[in-house]
């Protein structure tokens, strides 16, 4: 019973155990998961950030691309239509009268136009669409002026930035040539765009403080610049990351590059001007970015501290009581385990006489009651033997109370010796009497153990000087079930107290078997045993 309640105990201890160590391995892998969940999601979101800019910078310079190439194609389709009028009708003061008319008509409709102007072969002015007096001036030392002179074809020419030599305004050309009747160089019909205009329409454009936005030629070199600085334009910018993406049949890329002007890192995104010699370039601080990011990573480092700590507290606040409530559950199980145990100790001390350790007088009575109604429902056999100690008052009275304990302590253990099947009862009856309950035997088999038990007490040669056997001896008296009319306890102990009666009367240590007759007087039937004791049989 203890060591099933111990090992039951045990198994609950170890399973309590095992489950601590699950919420511990839970708690442990929410809080490496979310602080994992956070690093990935910081990463992500840089990732998220950088690719998002990048695909903003490249929509910002597609559509800036869309836009420039419409600006110059507007400029370009009015200077063309003058180049197919002057190359059919010359250069007449009746033909240049009503171009002007139409030129300043088409300028007020295009806000990019500085100027329209026609200059003859020589680079002298012909036509200027804001009626300044150009006629001193000289422009065949314009890049553009060269270019048509030495070039028949009839494409336009975008040249680079130039400040008027009028205004002292930035601008930029573009020109196409004009030929007399037999084809030679007649002059240059040109669209002067300003650069504010594209200044202007970048200043709308949110790209963050240190971003920028470049409009420059194919061959490398600053046309606008935003922010703008007079200095920049023209820089050549070849040598430039930039520069080395853009390859021949590459039209547009993003890239994260660090600026040779302004030594800033950007994330920036090209696009050539589809018709023009002309490339766009957005670009936005990664600084920026990364401030953004850190800024949004910080709030989410913030949460996920904030959820990981309530996680932290909440899981140890699980542990501690559960490890609280297997603590109690084991000083439970302790008081329950002194409990059963006392409860065992006050069993057999109420089943248990005290100075001879046999069944006592109570565990008796239960046992023969017990065991007299299971062998007549069989039915079986069952035998009853009592034992009283000869002489014991001499005994007492001579060697002392004490010393007759010890007589009695002594006799016990040689009656227990001989009680080894597990269902047979020794008691201690009363005072230096036993009695002996043996199931499943007869008469014979009881008297073959009373006369075991007695033959050994007379041998253990327990000193008793007022004895005529001058040792210790017992009287035994033997009743059994079978064939007698005893039904109930009383009649089959009656029955052995008169056989044992009988034995005291003939001479004590002797054995002697009742007649069976529960109210009959046992009649002796002497027998001898053995030369130093008397047994006798009444069957
Ligand atoms: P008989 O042979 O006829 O049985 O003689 P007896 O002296 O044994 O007779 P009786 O049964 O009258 O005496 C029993 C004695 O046993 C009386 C008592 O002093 C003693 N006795 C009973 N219980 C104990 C005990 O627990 N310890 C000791 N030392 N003596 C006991
Ligand atoms: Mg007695
Ligand atoms: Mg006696």
């Amino acid at each position: 019973m203890f060591t099933k309640t111990t090992s039951a105990f045990s198994a609950k201890w170890a399973d309590s155990t095992l489950k601590i160590g699950h919420v511990i391995l839970f708690v442990a892998a929410v809080c490496i998961s979310l602080i994992g969940i956070s690093i990935w999601g910081a990463f992500n979101s840089l990732a998220y950030h950088l690719h998002d800019k990048k695909v903003e910078m490249s929509n910002l310079s597609k559509a800036l691309s869309s836009s420039i190439a419409a600006t110059l194609t507007q400029a370009d389709t009015v200077i063309l239509g003058v180049q197919s009028q002057l190359n059919g009708e010359g250069t007449g003061p009746e033909e240049l009268k009503k171009l002007k008319m139409i030129l300043k008509l088409q300028q007020k409709y295009l806000p990019q136009i500085y100027g329209f102007s026609i200059y003859d072969e020589h680079g002298r002015w012909l036509l200027n669409s804001n009626d300044r007096n150009q006629s001193n001036l000289n422009n065949s030392d314009r890049d553009y002026f060269i270019y048509h002179r030495d070039h028949t074809d009839s494409a336009p020419f975008l040249g680079p930035p130039i400040r008027s030599r009028l205004t002292n305004e930035w601008v930029i050309t573009l020109s196409r040539r004009i030929n007399h009747p037999d084809g030679s160089f007649a002059g240059v019909t040109m669209a002067t765009l300003y650069l504010k205009y594209f200044l202007n329409l970048y200043n709308n454009i949110d790209i963050g403080k240190h971003g920028i936005i470049n409009l420059a030629s194919s061959t490398g070199h600053i046309i606008v610049r935003y922010p703008f600085h007079d200095a920049e334009v023209g820089t050549d910018i070849s040598s430039g990351e930039v520069f080395a993406l853009l390859v021949p049949g590459v039209a547009s890329g993003t890239a994260t590059i660090r600026s040779f002007i302004d030594n800033v890192v950007r994330i920036i995104s090209f696009q050539r001007v589809d018709g023009y010699p002309l490339v766009v370039i957005a670009a936005f601080d990664k600084d920026e970015i990364l401030a953004d990011w850190r800024r949004e990573s910080f709030a989410s480092l913030i949460i996920s501290s904030i959820l990981l700590l309530i996680l932290s507290v909440l899981g140890y606040r699980l542990i501690k009581i559960m490890s609280q409530q297997i603590q109690a559950q084991k000083e439970l199980q302790h008081s329950e385990r002194i409990y059963i145990e006392a409860n065992k100790a006050l069993g057999q001390l109420a089943l248990e006489d005290g100075l001879t350790g046999l069944s006592n007088r109570r565990k008796f009575d239960l046992f023969i009651r017990s065991e007299i109604n299971k062998a007549k429902r069989k039915p079986d056999d069952l035998a009853l033997i009592l034992i009283d100690i000869d002489l014991f008052k001499k005994y007492n009275d001579h060697y002392g109370h004490v010393q007759g304990d010890e007589c009695l302590k002594s006799v016990s253990s040689i009656i227990k010796k001989n009680i080894t099947r597990e269902h047979d009862l020794a008691a201690r009856y009363g005072g230096e009497e036993f009695a002996i309950v043996l199931p499943s035997t007869d008469y014979v088999g009881a008297f073959i153990i009373a006369e075991k038990i007695r033959t050994d007490v007379e041998r253990a040669a327990i000193q008793h000087g007022e004895s005529p056997a001058k040792v210790v001896t017992i009287s035994l008296g033997i009743s059994a079930l079978s064939g007698s009319k005893a039904d109930i306890p009383e009649q089959l102990i009656d029955i052995a107290d008169k056989a044992l009666y009988v034995a005291k009367s003939n001479g004590r240590n002797r054995t002697v078997i009742s007649d069976n007759l529960p109210s009959a007087r046992p009649l002796p039937m002497p027998r001898r045993m053995g030369s130093a004791s008397d047994t006798e049989q009444s069957l």
